[in-house]
Formats: structure tokens, C-alpha cells, sequence
């Protein structure tokens, strides 16, 4: 939850544009001179599969002690794998580097049969971190394939959720990612084709792929609900709303983010100027010059203390507002694997 009031002014007098670069707080070097109102995203930052994945180490660390193996970062955020990493967790991406007897946690992003089997044959103590809503993905991807189907999955190569989405068959699942793969793949048959995708696409980009497979296999089986998720959908229609309205975008996210490196390209085929900063430090002066509204978003795993941060340092270089936009308020909320319930 943002602490940030719906029109929190910082100052009565509002300065010229272009007056204010050398402000106190100001960097000596700044080159630029910042706008005079922030419009904050809503929604934006953590969603319910993050906040249960941070949750589940933090737990596990409190419950079984340091250290908690956790398999890739538990979300793709600097900040959290930091900061968890300071209080006992220890990231690894091969099931060898956990020693006997541990306690392992697997990344919001989902994991492969072969390494959840593997991960049990070694007896780890296993708690799962999985967004529910990649689950579902695999749940369907499973009972599908006890059908007889074939996938086509729209996603990006080499993302965790992708590897661990394909990775629920040994094979079957072909992987499109943009509207040129869609000609290149061969499924085995065509009779019973489905299409999954990452959940954390460009809500546009994946209707437009899916629209190129429909036409090359009219008869595939879509899913009853699109598998982007709704914290992936929410987030780009605050930027539809917001881009329009600002003269630059910064997008709170780090580089491996997908979601986050979404509402940045976004922004920019909106025709909006946008930059996308893991910290406040990241933020250059000069991107503000002459600017008058700066848009502020955050992706799904940023942490509202980075937005905090960004907009102290976007009022240390002359901002004198800040105002929340209206959005939709999310409710959902995803309950704990059992076991790590504290004792009183
Ligand atoms: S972005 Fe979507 S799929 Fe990923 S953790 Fe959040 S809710 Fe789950």
C-alpha cells in the first residue's frame, strides 16, 4: 500500500520550469531541471504472487533458521534478493550446490518436472513458491497433455517461467516468440492443439501472436481465461491510461523483470519517453529537462521502498507534486504452502 496522499503538494509556490535544477537536495552536477508533477501508476509494484513468494522465505528463514536455499531469484527484483540475502537466504540456480538435508524454496517463476522430481529424490525440505496463477498454467498444460494435446507457448526463450512451463513435458510444447516463429514450428499433429502463454507478456504483443496462430491452426484450443495475469494486465492499463498524460515514464524494475521491461515498452510505442531504473541512483537529471509531468510506475515484484526513493529524488531535483491517478484496487491474495505456520 502506497502512503503517498492523492494530492500531496510540496510546495505552495510553484517554480518556473527550468528554475529549479539547483535546488537543495539537488545534485552540483544536475544537468536538467525536473517537472513539476509526479502522476503515480495505480495500480503498480508487488502482486499477490510476489508478496506470497517473499513471504514464504521470510517464513521459512524465521521458522527453520538461516541459511534457506532458495532456486533463482524468488522474484526478479535486486532490492528483495538483496535484502533477503542479508537475512539468510542463499540464491543457487543448480540443485547440486544445496547441500543435504536443506531447506529449499522454488522462485515465484515455477520449476520443471525434472527438477521438481530431482529435488525430492534428494530429500530437500521443499516449499513452493510458485505463483498460483503459473500453476494454473501447468495444471492445464498437464491434464491437456493426458488428452493427447500439443502446445503452442508464447513467451520468451530462456525465462525461468517459460523453462519451467515447457519443462511440465518432455516434449510436445513449442515455443513462439513473435508472430515470425508462429510459421516455423511443426507439432507432431494438429488435431489437438492448445496455446499457453508466459503470464507476464505485453497483453497486445500476445493478442497479436495468438491472433497468428489462431489463422495458422484455426481449430487450437484456447484457454477459458487468457493465462497473462491480472496483475500483468493491470499494470500495462494504468500506463495506456497515464503515458498520454506525462512527458516521461520511469518504470521501477530491474533488467531480468518481464512485466517491468513491458510497461517501459509500453510507454514508449505510446510515444512517451521512458526509462527503466532499478534505484533511485539510476535516475539521470537530464532525462527530466523541461519536462513537466513525469509518470511513475513500478513492476510486479519493485517494492513500493524504491518508489518511495525514486520520488525523494525526483522532489531533490525540483518536483513540488505528486498525485496518485485513479486505478483499480486489487484484492487478491494467495494463501501460504502449509507448514510454515509459526508457532505461537
Ligand atoms: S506477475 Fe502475475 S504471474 Fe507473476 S507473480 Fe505476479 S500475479 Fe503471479
Amino acid at each position: 500500500m502506497s502512503n503517498i496522499d492523492n494530492h500531496e503538494s510540496l510546495g505552495a509556490d510553484r517554480p518556473p520550469l527550468g528554475a529549479n535544477a539547483h535546488l537543495a537536495g539537488s545534485e552540483p552536477n544536475a544537468v536538467g531541471s525536473v517537472g513539476v508533477e509526479v502522476l503515480l501508476a495505480e495500480p503498480r509494484g508487488f502482486c499477490a504472487g510476489v508478496d506470497r513468494a517473499i513471504e514464504i522465505v521470510e517464513k521459512a528463514l524465521t521458522k527453520f533458521g538461516r541459511p534457506i536455499y532458495v532456486r533463482h531469484e524468488i522474484v526478479h527484483n535486486t532490492y528483495v534478493v538483496n535484502d533477503l540475502k542479508a537475512r539468510g537466504a542463499i540464491f543457487i540456480e543448480e540443485l547440486d550446490d544445496v547441500p543435504p538435508g536443506a531447506t529449499l524454496v522454488f522462485s515465484a517463476h515455477g520449476v520443471s518436472q525434472a527438477i521438481q522430481k530431482e529435488a525430492a529424490r534428494r530429500g530437500f525440505q521443499i516449499f513452493d513458491a510458485t505463483c498460483p496463477l503459473v500453476t494454473k498454467v501447468h495444471v492445464e498444460v498437464a491434464k491437456l497433455h493426458k488428452e493427447g494435446y500439443e502446445f503452442v507457448m508464447i513467451g520468451h526463450k530462456g525465462h525461468p517461467e517459460v523453462e519451467g512451463t515447457m519443462g511440465q513435458l518432455d516434449s510436445g510444447i513449442h515455443l513462439v516468440e513473435d508472430v515470425a516463429d508462429v510459421a516455423r514450428i511443426q507439432p507432431g499433429q494438429t488435431d489437438k492443439l492448445a496455446v499457453v502463454t508466459q503470464t507476464t507478456l505485453s497483453v497486445d504483443d500476445a493478442a497479436d501472436i495468438t491472433a497468428a496462430v489462431v489463422a495458422r491452426f484455426p481449430n487450437i484450443k484456447k484457454p477459458k481465461m487468457q493465462d497473462i495475469c491480472y496483475a500483468t494486465q493491470n499494470r500495462q492499463d494504468a500506463v495506456k491510461v497515464m503515458s498520454p498524460q506525462v512527458d516521461i515514464v520511469i518504470v521501477v524494475g530491474s533488467p531480468t523483470s518481464s512485466n517491468s521491461n513491458r510497461l517501459r515498452e509500453l510507454a514508449l510505442k505510446l510515444g512517451t519517453e521512458s526509462y527503466m531504473v532499478d534505484s533511485a541512483a539510476e535516475l539521470q537529471a537530464a532525462w527530466f529537462e523541461g519536462k513537466q509531468r513525469v509518470g511513475l510506475t513500478a513492476g510486479a515484484s519493485a517494492p513500493e521502498v524504491l518508489v518511495k526513493a525514486v520520488i525523494d529524488r525526483i522532489k531533490a531535483l525540483g518536483a513540488v507534486s505528486v498525485r496518485k491517478m485513479d486505478g483499480i484496487e486489487e484484492t487478491v491474495k494467495f494463501p501460504l504452502p502449509k507448514g510454515l505456520k509459526l508457532d505461537a
